[in-house]
Order: C-alpha cells, then sequence, then structure tokens
C-alpha cells in the first residue's frame, strides 16, 4: 500500500517519536511511505513527498513534528477536500495515518468517507479525547510544567510571594489537576463558572495564617487573566503575587519516557491495523491496553475530572 502520514493540529511531544516508529513499521511491511507537509495543508496544497526507510530513523527524541503541524481551514471545505482527494489519488495514495486531535480527527473521517483507509493516533497535549486514557504529548506537557513550577516556587519561596502558574489544556483541567496534584498546589482554578474572588483570597489568607508562606495556585487556561488577578491579590492581600502563564514551554523539548512508549505502541497497532485491511480507526490506550475505536466516534472531546486526584486537591 502506499501511505501517507500527516501531523495536525497543535504539536505535542512524541508525535516525531510516532513517525519514526510508523515509517520503520511501514517500510518492515513492504508499505510505500509517503508524508504531507503541515497537515492537511499538504494534501489541499499537493505538498506530499516520498520518505525513504532512514529519512526518520533518527528523530524520537524530538519535541515538534518534522512534518510540521499546520491549521488548515481550507481543508474543511468541499473544494479543500476535492483538492486533497486528488492530490492523494495522484500519488496513489490508499492510507492515510493522521496523527492530532478532535479536530484532526473529524478531517480524517471525511477522507474515511471519501474511500481513503484512515488511521487516527491521538496526539495533542490536552488529553481532551474521551476514547483513550492518554493522548501523545500529554505525559510530558505535565512534565514540564511540574519542572517548571518546582523551580518557580524555589524563588517564590525565598521572598514569600503567592505563585499563580497558568497552565495549558484548552477546555480539560487534566494537565491543571495533575500539574496541580504533582506540585502539591495550595489551590487550582478549574471553572469560569464558578471562581469565586472572595472565597479565594480567604483561602489563600488562611493558608498564609496556618504558615504556608508561598501559596501556589494553578490555574487552566481560559478561565481567566492571571496578571490581572495576581494584581487584584497583590492590592487586597498586600502580599506580592506572581502570575507565570506555562505556554508553550508545556510543549517544547524532549518527550516523556511515558509519550515516547506510547508513540511506539500507536505506531506498531496503527500499521497492524492496516496489514489486517482494517481502518476507520482510531487508536488509544485503556487500563493499559491499546483499543481501536471507528474515527467517526473518537473526536468526541471531555473535560475529565480524575475525581480521585481532584478530592485531594482543593478546588
Ligand atoms: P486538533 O486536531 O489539535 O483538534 P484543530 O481543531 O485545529 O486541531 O484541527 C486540525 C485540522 O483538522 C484543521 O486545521 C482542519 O484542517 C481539520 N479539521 C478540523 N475540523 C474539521 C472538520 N469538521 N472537517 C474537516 N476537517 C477538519
Amino acid at each position: 500500500m502506499n501511505v501517507c502520514l500527516l501531523t495536525s493540529g497543535g504539536d505535542s511531544q512524541g508525535m516525531n517519536s510516532c513517525l519514526s516508529e510508523l515509517s520503520k513499521q511501514l517500510h518492515k511491511s513492504n508499505h510505500k511511505v509517503f508524508a504531507s507537509m503541515g497537515g492537511y495543508q499538504g494534501l489541499v496544497r499537493n505538498q506530499i513527498r516520498r520518505i525513504d526507510s532512514k529519512e526518520f530513523e533518527n528523530i524520537s527524541h524530538l519535541g515538534g513534528s518534522v512534518l510540521k503541524c499546520f491549521r488548515c481551514p481550507e481543508f474543511a471545505t468541499k473544494e479543500g477536500l476535492q483538492q486533497s482527494l486528488q492530490a492523494l489519488k495522484q500519488y496513489k495514495i490508499d492510507a492515510v495515518i493522521a496523527i492530532g486531535g478532535d479536530g484532526t480527527f473529524r478531517g480524517a473521517n471525511r477522507l474515511s468517507q471519501n474511500g481513503i483507509k484512515v488511521i487516527g493516533i491521538p496526539g495533542t497535549i490536552d488529553n481532551d479525547l474521551t476514547y483513550t486514557d492518554f493522548t501523545l504529548g500529554y505525559d510530558s506537557a505535565v512534565n514540564n510544567a511540574v519542572h517548571f513550577i518546582d523551580d518557580v516556587k524555589e524563588t517564590l519561596s525565598s521572598s514569600n510571594r503567592i505563585g499563580l502558574f497558568e497552565v495549558m489544556g484548552r477546555n480539560c483541567n487534566d494537565i491543571a489537576v495533575a500539574t496541580a496534584f504533582a506540585t502539591s498546589a495550595d489551590h487550582a482554578i478549574l471553572d469560569k463558572e464558578n471562581f469565586d474572588y472572595k472565597a479565594l483570597v480567604d483561602k489563600l489568607r488562611s493558608l498564609i495564617w496556618e504558615g504556608v508562606e508561598s501559596p501556589c495556585v494553578i490555574v487552566r487556561e481560559n478561565i481567566l487573566d492571571i496578571f490581572d488577578l495576581a494584581a487584584k491579590l497583590q492590592r487586597d492581600m498586600k502580599t506580592e503575587c506572581r502570575a507565570n502563564v506555562l505556554g508553550y514551554l508545556q510543549r517544547g523539548g524532549r518527550p516523556s519516557l511515558n509519550d515516547r512508549i506510547l508513540a511506539r505502541k500507536f505506531a506498531i497497532h496503527a500499521v497492524k491495523l492496516l496489514d489486517e485491511d482494517k481502518h476507520g480507526l482510531a487508536v488509544g490506550q485503556v487500563n493499559d491496553m491499546v483499543v481501536a475505536v471507528p474515527i467517526g466516534s473518537a473526536h468526541n472531546i471531555n473535560n475529565r475530572r480524575p475525581n480521585e486526584v481532584l478530592s485531594l486537591i482543593s478546588t
């Protein structure tokens, strides 16, 4: 088969590890490997090229994606889809393996509905795909966040400052919850509707009164402006408060051990499925087992809040 690889949406650590293993397994199974540059943009703009068995050999340890990861609204249009199908036809591509998040899976599903064999691999730091316990990049992103917060807490504690840390996750709390738990944060703000400024001030005051010299608060992105919040807290509590937005710090750098293992497992399973002529599926992991579900149902996103962890941090 001629198989085209692409990475799409936001980049995440583990995408390159997965590409490397996919190339290895596909070549081993005598498939011809192609790649689309910049996700679906490469299909729409006919930027597809052949990948030889050596090209992805030494990229497993790199963050980001060597194929680049663009967002491509044109692909979601009728014309964009037709141009993509044309390009795939030109290279006689039978199958596409798409690594990305829920949007990427919606796109892959459209290809599947138009006769292309597709396999989706979950790659997003947000961990917001319902059908899988973990997505590629989540573990690395949490590790990066924890590392950064540990370091900044050292300096905050030297001058008894309150620390606010905004982490990514779009609308999913998984990164925030895991980061808050791992850094022993004193509070986590996970919900816009139920955010109560007065209750936060009361809590920080009582923590300081109890002897916590530098309380640490984790804030999930898309809830509030943490620089405004820091200024208000500093004014009302008369204690210095520092806001830190972790942003892309979470997305860069080497993939973690867990992401590299997951990437390899997903890649091996994806190629096995194609070899068995099974497609229209997204691979994932549930209770340590690799699973495959119909890609048309794999793009559901949710906001998991692991109850056992949430009960241990106060919200
Ligand atoms: P992610 O895959 O991380 O969720 P996006 O939501 O930005 O990222 O989606 C990535 C790409 O997938 C989009 O730029 C677009 O090319 C494609 N895509 C998203 N939604 C659809 C859709 N409903 N139909 C077709 N393609 C889509």
